[in-house]
């Protein structure tokens, strides 16, 4: 297939008005030498970049959620949580990946900020929603870190609230604390209604 025949092309998916990116935690700690580096994540920066050129091109929004703890937070394992200290407000290793080419206009979405509470989704204790709906947002276009965490609770959550939901399975990796997680979380989220994408599925 030549690149001129994509934009007839009716399989493919058009961006429109009303869909929004939602870059996830792509932050250094969940990266290669990270304190909490998630398995081939530092591979989906490069394809984000390329679902951001498309959204950008569109004109259309991009946000980007980063957990936000501060020191001692519950979920380290020193308060008795199960994750190594991670992503403390302020930290090099709470930076967005310098390699991610995020727009000047991000929206940026904090989570996990209180030292008593977990968020695993970006809705849980965020104005996400308020955002989304103040945008107009219909449609989510999520990928980022990682696939069993905080994708799968967010997407959760969108589907719970009403928005249509496309999880981009060529920009997620999973942290499989047991072997298969990522497998299962990508099935609960077909379950609920999230609809599985590709760069290629989008129309040129
Ligand atoms: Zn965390």
């Amino acid at each position: 297939m030549n690149a001129a025949t994509k934009p007839s092309d009716p399989e493919r998916l058009h961006l429109q008005p009303g869909d929004v990116l939602l870059v996830t935690d792509i932050q250094n700690d969940f990266l290669a030498g990270g304190s909490l580096a998630v398995a081939g994540g530092d591979e989906v920066v490069p394809v984000l970049n390329r679902y951001i050129d498309a959204f950008v091109a569109q004109g259309l929004p991009v946000y980007a959620t980063r957990d936000w703890h501060p020191p001692g937070h519950c979920s380290f394992y020193e308060q008795g949580g199960p994750w190594p200290v991670h992503c403390v407000q302020g930290t090099p290793g709470s930076a967005f990946s310098a390699a991610l080419r995020l727009p000047p206009d991000t929206t940026v979405i904090s989570k996990a900020t209180l030292q008593n509470e977990e968020a695993y989704s970006s809705f849980h204790g965020t104005d996400l929603d308020s955002h989304l709906r103040a945008d107009g947002i219909r449609r989510l276009f999520i990928g980022g870190l990682t696939t069993d965490y905080c994708v799968l609770n967010s997407v959760k959550d969108a589907r719970g609230l009403g928005y249509e939901v496309f999880v981009l399975a060529d920009a997620i990796r999973a942290v499989n604390v047991q072997p298969g997680d990522g497998q299962r979380a990508e099935a609960e989220m077909t379950s609920v209604g999230a609809r599985r994408i590709t760069l290629d599925d989008l129309a040129a």
